[in-house]
């Protein structure tokens, strides 16, 4: 029979206790403050327990018992949603932050990754082999949300997005059963997982494709004069499609950086940049990224060959855990002189120096996946723009989201429609449609849920961003 959580946590939180290997963490607990934090220092949730996991056994002990218990569930990867999905107020969080382990098979090309784990470890177990796998450009972020939302990385169009790039899950779905999953076993929860994994149960490893790669990279970071913006913008347009699949180039409207490495009279000056690596060899790299250094005179051109893990962490100093966040997207499949015309005025209105908007381009190896051999619903767009607000003060909360907000409302009418589930920000996370989410894939991926998940334990969870 159900037990309601939200009552009374006491029950389950000692049945955990008694099972565990892993803490399991109430709000008495010395470490709450810490388990409860996410990435992003705007959510303030409150859960009743946070089981953390130590292994899969653990987490099929937490399972069984949250359907006793029935509390309200959330799953904790890496905790990097903006949106804090990760956490559930009064309810039972499966936190895998503990499950970070990474296996690297070279001679198979594969790397075993579990649930819990950030892109920081992946990269620095497959670096080692000279081998990656598309993954977060923040080492920070953790695999599990980024993959099982689609996962757009710097050599996405070449190698895919990261759900293109899994071969195998393990799984524990709603029934406590430990489900090996890939095209051969349980086909319906492979192609849910590669985009739609919210909510049809818990991951607690991923078996990735590894392509050669590093561990040195050729990669192109260049500041351009802001007043150059709408010129280049218009360029990019037809331009950034037709780069060469080895080079999955981004332009964003941004500040310099405070870096120590940049002249200081720099710092703060508002720019456009345009970003990319070579997805091959390093010697190889100068031809196919040359365009991205020619769009302009720069302000500063910081190209060159560098490891591939430098890359992956490059900014990760300038998103720091705790800041505050807020993020919206939408997909475009052109890029109109007017819906320049609008970013541009509101980029104008740009709230702080962290803020800023990121255009990612797609196609390549993203689109010649079908619309349905997976839940992942945007592989025709040719573009995917992000309106990232960051700030400190929470005075500014209220500016910050709304800019953000503002800027996706004005820009609607240029774009596809559909939402990616992975850059939805705090109050998004139930407010965009399943059909804005998933497209034409949705009714598909409702059957493969109820059917996994027939008393909706995970529910929220697949509400959730
Ligand atoms: C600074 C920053 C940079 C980013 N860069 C990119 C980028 O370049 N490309 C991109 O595509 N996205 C990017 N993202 C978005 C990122 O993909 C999502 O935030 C993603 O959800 C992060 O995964 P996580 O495991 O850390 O999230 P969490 O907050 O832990 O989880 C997010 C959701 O996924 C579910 N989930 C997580 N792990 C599991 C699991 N093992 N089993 C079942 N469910 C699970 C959770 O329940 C939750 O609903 C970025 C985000 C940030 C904050």
């Amino acid at each position: 029979m159900s037990k309601p959580v939200a009552t009374d946590p006491r029950p389950l939180i000692d049945a955990l206790r008694a099972s565990l290997q892993g803490p399991v963490i109430d709000r008495e607990h010395a470490d709450y403050g810490a388990a409860r934090s996410v990435w992003n220092g705007l959510i303030d949730r409150r859960p009743a327990v946070i089981a953390r996991c130590a292994d899969t056994a653990d987490v099929v002990e937490t399972v069984r018992l949250a359907s006793e218990y029935r509390p309200l569930v959330s799953i904790r990867g890496g905790g990097h949603q903006v949106a804090g999905s990760a956490l559930c107020d009064d309810g039972l969080v499966i936190d895998l932050s503990a499950m970070r382990q990474v296996e690297v098979d070279p001679r198979r090309r594969v790397a075993r990754v579990q649930g819990g784990a950030t892109w920081a470890d992946v990269d620095s177990a497959t670096q080692q082999h000279a081998l990656a796998t598309p993954g977060g450009e923040v080492s920070t972020t953790g695999v599990g949300g980024f993959t099982l939302g689609g996962g757009m990385a710097l050599t996405a169009r070449r190698y895919g997005l990261a759900c293109d790039n899994v071969r195998s899950l393990e799984i524990v779905t709603a029934d406590g059963v430990v489900r090996t999953v890939s095209r051969d076993e349980h086909a319906d929860l492979f192609w849910a997982a590669r985009g739609g994994g919210r909510g049809i149960g818990v991951v607690t490893s991923f078996d990735f494709e590894l392509h050669p790669l590093g561990p040195d990279v050729g990669a192109v970071t260049v500041f351009y004069p802001y007043d150059d913006a709408e010129r280049i913008l218009r360029t990019w347009a037809e331009f950034a499609p037709s780069l060469p699949e080895s080079v999955t180039p981004q332009l964003i409207l941004w500040s310099v950086p405070a870096d120590p490495q940049i002249p200081e009279e720099l710092h703060g000056v508002k720019a456009v940049v345009a970003l990319g690596i070579y997805a091959g060899p390093a010697e190889e790299a100068a031809g196919d990224l040359a365009p991205l250094r020619e769009l302009g005179t720069p302000l500063l051109d910081l190209s060159g060959t560098t490891p591939y893990l430098a890359v992956q962490s490059s900014v990760d100093e300038l998103f720091p855990f705790g800041g505050r966040y807020y993020m919206k997207a939408h997909g475009l499949d052109t890029l109109a002189d007017e819906a320049i015309a609008t970013m541009l005025e509101w980029d104008a209105r740009r709230p702080t120096p962290q803020s800023l908007v990121v255009l990612r381009t797609l196609g390549g190896a993203v689109a010649r996946v079908g619309a349905d051999e997976s839940a992942f619903a945007h592989r025709s767009d040719r573009f995917n723009l992000s309106i990232d607000a960051g700030w400190i003060d929470p005075s500014l909360d209220v500016a910050a989201i709304g800019w953000a907000r503002g800027m996706w409302d004005a820009l609607r009418p240029h774009a596809s429609g559909g939402v990616y589930v992975n850059f939805a920000g705090l109050d998004d996370e139930t407010g965009a449609t399943h059909e804005q989410r998933y497209g034409a894939n949705q009714g598909r991926l409702d059957e493969v849920r109820a059917s996994y998940d027939p008393a909706g334990l995970f529910a929220a969870a697949a509400r959730r961003a």
